[in-house]
């Protein structure tokens, strides 16, 4: 004797009748119609009858797609959220600069300042030189060479970005 599929009781003598998705059996009072109604197949031709473990699956299967847009949104609102507060503090620290007491001109002369300061951090003034000779662009030329050794003499990986000459040529050199 085969099981209700809604319940433990066997399905005897009682009214039964098929689940529209699975095909097992349960009694027709443990579909949560009225046993007093005498439904049959023929009379509920028109409505379908699940059992609770494929009524509970078709739920789910609804519910599926409304979780999503529930995340959807939750994650969406949570973005929006860590948006409005980067803008939030961009603008703040933007007011804070703006009503700061040091005025545009001085800030870009401290900025300026800042920016010469690195670069001259990494120049190298070497003293006692010999002149190079010939024209400027031969000089010029001459001159970086001599760094370059002297830098690599110190075993560094340095090389010369610009090799500038501080100061006037002497006479002596410019006949040479
Ligand atoms: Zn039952
Ligand atoms: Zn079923």
């Amino acid at each position: 004797m085969s099981a209700c599929a809604n319940c433990p009781k066997p399905l005897g003598n009682e009214a039964s009748i098929t689940c529209d998705n699975c095909n097992s059996r349960l009694h027709v009072v443990c579909t949560g119609l009225q046993n007093d109604d005498r439904i049959t197949r023929n009379k509920v031709r028109n409505v379908k009858i699940y059992c609770n473990r494929c009524t509970t699956i078709a739920e789910q299967r609804t519910a599926l797609p409304q979780l999503f847009d529930n995340l959807a949104e939750d994650l969406v609102s949570k973005l929006e959220q860590k948006i409005n507060d980067k803008f939030a503090a961009i603008k703040e620290k933007i007011n804070n600069l703006q009503s700061s007491p040091s005025n545009p001109e001085l800030f870009e002369e401290v900025a300026n300042e800042a920016v010469e300061r690195i670069i001259r951090s990494k120049n190298v003034i070497i003293r006692g030189l010999p002149e190079s000779v010939g024209n400027v662009e031969a000089k010029i030329q001459n001159d970086t060479v001599k760094v370059s050794n002297i830098l690599k003499t110190i075993s560094t990986d340095a090389i010369p970005e610009k090799v500038i000459r501080l100061g006037k040529p002497s006479a002596s050199a410019s006949f040479h």
